[in-house]
């Protein structure tokens, strides 16, 4: 349901806001619609207008995976979903039999697939998520109106100051009462603010920033290079290359191609300086492929990719009813193609931590569970960019303890793209579908251990060496 807003509510009955109403804000407010009588997402844009170039969700014209863990967590919460997303075309992209993938110096072996990313845009994803989660009675959208503040004290919030976006910057806000607020604001939240605005305490942010800025062009693939028995590239930059590339198939048959170099050295947003930069990646198979395809559209840059992780669990005076979750609690480099997956996963917690039955689930408490369920995707992109050189940031010590685990994971990496049991599990972690553990199984331990590195191939492999090919 799609409203507009009015005045505050007035009911005694039990009302969540949630603001933002993209991927992470949907999720969250379908889950509290099975815990509160009335549920508000609040959100800036009018999304069903401008579908994937609102400017409230200007990465969505970039590269978006969904990774395995992400699927099964939408499955979660949105049953049928996945069924919904392939229906809409989104391409299904087995790992690592369709892949074109160089990494560490060497082209990944294309056994057959062992996990499976979806590569339609983002902005589709979103679409079917909001259509999903507004069928639902008690879930009422209002959109282009945009939150300012919070209502309430350092003990308690009470709902959120809101105004149209057409209202102008000096309208005076209203106030729309809440039992609880949910900040599902994205990257760029303002929550710290809000909350020192009611006399509480903004939470430690860690930052991890490598630097990263993407460049995504829209390609047509004229000479079906790709299409067959690969459906992508993907060059992966390391501490000593930090040149990357990922070519992905979208719904509509096109592609996305995006680049991404480090600080002082980002893709160019000018079309000819866009391909003549592919050239610089260790392979020139990105650059041929360009060169060969029509380019459907400019080149579009982002740059804001730092790892922030909002700390709410540590101690603080911070009131009751409020939570973060999506990229407003937790946000990644996007190179790992984490968000929206964690944005679904947040989502699951939520609704463990609501329905655990040996606990009340107070503010703190739920919030720890949704920073629990970010952990896995914090600790492989922030600890994967700690590496990366020019690395800025306020967390990059690395405890003494996790040193023996970084040196066998720098062995997993050299050897997960030619074995296959060690790359089955390392794909599975990265999907966010397996803890870390499961490179420890003895299986894997044992070939990590005590394996040489066998190097990849020197040259693209083409062909799938899976039976029967893709
Ligand atoms: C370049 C790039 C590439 C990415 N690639 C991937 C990928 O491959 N795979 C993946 O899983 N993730 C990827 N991500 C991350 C992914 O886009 C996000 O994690 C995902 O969109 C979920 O984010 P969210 O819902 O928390 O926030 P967002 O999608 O950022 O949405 C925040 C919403 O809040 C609204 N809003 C903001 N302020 C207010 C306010 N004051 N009042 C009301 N509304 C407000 C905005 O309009 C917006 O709709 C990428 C991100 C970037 C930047």
């Amino acid at each position: 349901m799609v409203s507009e807003v009015g005045g505050g509510v007035q009911s005694r009955e039990r009302h969540a806001v949630v603001v933002g109403g993209s991927i992470a804000g949907l999720l969250a407010a379908r889950v509290l619609a099975d815990h509160a009588e009335r549920v508000t997402v609040v959100e800036r844009d009018r999304p069903s207008e401008a579908d994937s170039r609102r400017s409230g969700a200007p990465q969505s014209r970039h590269t978006h995976v969904l990774l395995e863990g992400g699927q099964s967590a939408l499955e979660a919460v949105l049953p049928g979903f996945m069924a919904e997303l392939r229906a809409a075309g989104a391409p299904r992209v087995g790992m690592p039999e369709h892949m074109v993938q160089w990494q560490n110096g060497g082209w990944y072996r294309r056994t057959a697939a062992t996990t499976h990313l979806h590569t339609g845009t983002r902005a589709q994803l979103e679409r079917l998520v909001r259509q999903r989660v507004l069928e639902h009675s008690a879930i009422d959208a209002v959109q282009g109106t945009e939150v300012v503040g919070l209502v309430g004290d350092a003990d308690r919030v009470r709902g959120v100051q809101l105004r149209g976006r057409d209202e102008g910057p000096r309208a005076e806000p209203r106030t729309l009462r809440a039992d609880l607020v949910v900040d599902a604001t994205g990257r760029g939240t303002k929550a710290g603010r809000w909350l020192t605005g009611i006399g509480a305490e903004p939470p430690h942010e860690e930052i991890i920033d490598s630097g990263l800025a993407y460049a995504t062009r829209v390609y047509r693939d004229t000479e079906s290079r790709l299409g067959t028995t690969a459906l992508g590239y993907y060059m992966v930059p390391n501490p000593r290359q930090t040149l990357g590339a990922v070519v992905l198939p979208i719904e509509d048959g096109t592609y996305l191609a995006t680049l991404s170099g480090l600080r002082g050295d980002e893709p160019p947003t000018d079309g000819e300086d866009f391909e003549a930069y592919a050239k610089r990646l260790p392979h020139p198979i990105v650059y041929d492929w360009m060169r060969a395809s029509e380019p459907l559209s400019p080149v579009v840059g982002f740059r804001r990719t730092a790892n922030v992780r909002r700390r709410y669990d540590l101690p603080g005076r911070r009131p009751a009813g409020f939570l973060a979750t999506g990229d407003a609690l937790c946000t990644f480099n996007p190179i790992y193609g984490q968000g929206m997956t964690v944005a679904a996963q947040n989502a699951v917690a939520l609704r463990e931590a609501l329905t655990d039955p040996r606990r009340t689930p107070g503010t703190r408490r739920v919030q720890r569970a949704l920073l629990d369920s970010s952990r896995l995707a914090w600790d492989i992109s922030a600890g994967a960019d700690k590496q990366m050189p020019g690395v800025w940031g306020n967390a990059l010590g690395t405890p003494a303890a996790a040193r023996p685990a970084g040196w066998y994971l720098a062995r997993v990496q050299q050897r997960a793209g030619t074995d296959p049991v060690i790359g089955r599990a390392f794909r599975a972690v990265l999907g966010l579908n397996a803890p870390v553990t499961a490179l420890f199984a003895p299986e894997v331990a044992r070939r990590v251990l005590f394996t040489p590195v066998r190097p990849g191939a020197d040259r693209p492999p083409l062909e799938s060496e899976a039976a029967g090919g893709s």
